[in-house]
């Protein structure tokens, strides 16, 4: 099922963007983040990303203006922000929002409400009730359906593994292929632990942003480890890996005891990739770093 969603918008060309899009004439400190330029895209296969902090990224394609699962809040119940905020409004204008799954630090609808424009929300079957409760428009999906935006980039559901808490909604955790005509795609994986069916879109991915952290010093199931997620990024043979869910939420103080799990954990995804997947190339980013990356032409795997 496809939607010309981004059309629909108003917005979607590549000169369309908002007024927080990177561009080339950025002003030194106008980034989201203080301190924390926007790198400028210059060529049509360019993906400008930016970290903003947990699975939170916000990714300028050329023609689409999305972001993963945004958190743009400063706490979330006993867990309090590590790492910068986005400036108030100078997120701008989104053309699409993805949503992993209804865990709250990943589907906030306060930080949903904190974004330009008028997004469309893509989020596991299920759950778009709650997005259109606050007046944004959602589109439903289960794993394998995709969305077409615009004339460029489809957005496909993939499946994830990870747990429901038994209060929670019932919707599958789901990740996402976000790609381009004639290029691999970028992978957001969502929460999820390793699972075998990765392999059966492994080679459709270009640039795979994993999670790597968690909320304290210990990973929980149904998620990736530093070491598990260098695994997954070598099944998936990525040529770029961005690590992400790492180092923004956690209970105050809590790094005293635990400093090196909270604020290592890229490091030492980056150590573990080096040993499983060589040919990975690893952009650990701070919270508000931004990186280009030049998308594939074409997927070189098999
Ligand atoms: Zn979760």
């Amino acid at each position: 099922m496809t939607t010309p969603a981004a059309d629909a918008s108003g917005r979607g060309g590549p000169s369309a963007g908002s007024g927080a899009r990177a561009g080339s004439g950025a002003r030194a400190g106008s980034g989201l983040i203080a301190g924390h330029d926007p790198v400028s895209s210059t060529l049509e296969t360019d993906v400008n990303l930016q970290w903003l902090g947990h699975a939170t990224v916000l990714l300028d394609l050329p023609g689409l203006r999305l972001m993963t699962d945004p958190f743009l809040r400063d706490r979330l119940g006993p867990l309090r922000r590590h790492g910068p905020l986005p400036r108030s409004g100078a997120i701008g204008a989104v053309d699409v929002v993805v949503i992993s799954h209804a865990h709250p630090d990943h589907f906030d609808r306060a930080s949903l409400r904190a974004i330009g424009g008028n997004p469309l929300v893509i989020i596991p079957r299920g759950l778009g009730g709650r997005v259109g409760r606050i007046g944004l428009r959602a589109r439903e999906v289960s794993v394998g359906e995709r969305v077409t935006i615009g004339p460029d980039w489809t957005i496909t559901a993939v499946p994830a593994r990870h747990w429901r808490w038994p209060s929670a909604p019932r919707a599958a955790a789901i990740g996402y292929l976000i790609e381009g005509p004639g290029r691999a795609g970028i992978y957001f994986a969502g929460d999820t632990s390793p699972f075998k069916a990765m392999r059966d879109f492994a080679s459709r991915v270009d640039v795979a942003l994993l999670p790597v952290g968690a909320w304290g010093p210990h990973v929980s199931p149904g998620h990736l480890t530093p070491r598990s997620a260098a695994q997954v990024a070598s099944d998936l043979g990525a040529r770029v890996a961005v690590p992400i869910h790492w180092g923004t939420l956690y209970p105050p103080g809590l790094e005293r005891w635990f400093g090196g799990r909270l604020t290592e954990p890229a490091a030492r995804f980056t150590e573990w990739a080096g040993r499983f997947s060589p040919a990975t190339e690893v952009r650990a980013l701070e919270i508000g770093g931004a990186t280009r990356i030049d998308l594939q032409a074409n997927p070189t795997k098999p």
